[in-house]
């Protein structure tokens, strides 16, 4: 509506005024060589309304490497092919440990604890995979956001997915470990191939809040109004989102902001209000976990002003 059109409108350049004046921004990505020579002082916030409004500020139409927010997407197309059937494979709690984790895989023969740490994604890719080739898998994702979000510009960073192909050894570690475990049907090298390009999904922040529309809109398109989640997945997904989607900061997050959201090491961020917003928010800096540290001050302020709050 429009009242509330009005008050975000007068707060999005506040925001962004107050996240430029901070000297303490966190430190960008640097294992994945192309995201360490991103400008930390990049700021951009998006929300998108209901009625499908989108109010922005900052640099909210450039666009950054989305990595696991790109884990959100996967699991929603994984849900569609398998449902429930998905969940002898990747299991739903929180880790506690950081996104890249291999110690509880490990313990647990090969089942990740979730589909937001890297072992779950790897999982969850392995099961976009399935008789496909690489290339439509990755197909298959790009399509799907594309559509979400209901703009085909979005496109993969092939220079930024290449780079993690060549870097990445501690995700090939994980999908070796599950192979070994019998988690994967796939040969790893063709499952990470899957799993770094749709890291490497290039977004801003507007085309991410309006690809994140469905988790608010209890699963609706926000163009066509087709239903393309059921609700009740949505909800469950949001669950994931609450509990999993900041890795071993999830509960500081659950505690400082109070809705759903999920995290990229690009500093990347999707948050949901149920019912009434999808927010995406960019600042490349990261905190100790990895998720963006401007980012989630950025929303932390916001939800309190708005008083959104899932709880
Ligand atoms: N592509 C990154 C990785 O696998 C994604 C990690 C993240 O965004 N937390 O390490």
């Amino acid at each position: 509506d429009g009242g509330l059109n009005a008050r975000l409108a007068g707060m999005l350049p506040d925001i962004v005024q107050q996240m430029a004046s901070r000297v303490e921004r966190g430190e960008v990505a640097r294992y994945i060589p192309p995201l360490a020579r991103i400008d930390p002082r990049k700021f951009g916030i998006a929300v998108v309304l209901r009625d499908n409004s989108v109010l922005v500020a900052g640099d909210a139409d450039e666009e950054f490497s989305i990595q696991s927010i790109s884990k959100v997407f996967s699991l929603t197309l994984a849900l569609g092919k398998k449902g429930d059937g998905l969940w002898s494979r990747v299991g739903r709690e929180p880790s506690g440990d950081a996104f890249n984790s291999i110690v509880l895989l490990e313990h647990e023969k090969g089942v990740p604890r979730n589909p937001f740490i890297n072992a779950g994604a790897i999982v969850i890719a392995d099961v976009l995979l399935a008789t496909h080739q690489p290339k439509e898998a990755i197909g298959e994702i790009l399509r799907f956001v594309q559509s979400l979000a209901d703009d085909d510009r979005i496109s993969v960073d092939r220079h930024v997915a290449q780079a993690e192909m060549a870097t990445g050894f501690a995700n090939a570690a994980l999908a070796n470990l599950l192979k070994a475990n019998g988690n994967l049907d796939n040969l790893p090298t063709h499952v990470l191939g899957v799993y770094h390009h749709q890291c490497a999904l290039s977004m801003s922040c507007r085309q991410l809040a309006r690809a994140g529309f469905f988790l608010t809109s209890g699963g609706r398109h926000p163009v066509t109004c087709r239903q393309v989640v059921a609700p009740e997945r949505t909800r469950r997904i949001s669950a994931l989102m609450m509990t999993c989607g900041h890795y071993d900061g999830s509960g500081d997050f659950a505690f400082r902001v109070g809705v759903p959201a999920k995290s990229g090491v690009g500093g990347g961020i999707l948050a949901i209000v149920p019912g009434i917003a999808s927010i995406a928010v960019w600042s490349p800096g990261l905190n100790q976990q990895g998720n963006s540290l401007l980012g989630t001050e950025a929303l932390e302020i916001l939800c309190r002003q708005m008083n959104w709050s899932v709880f």
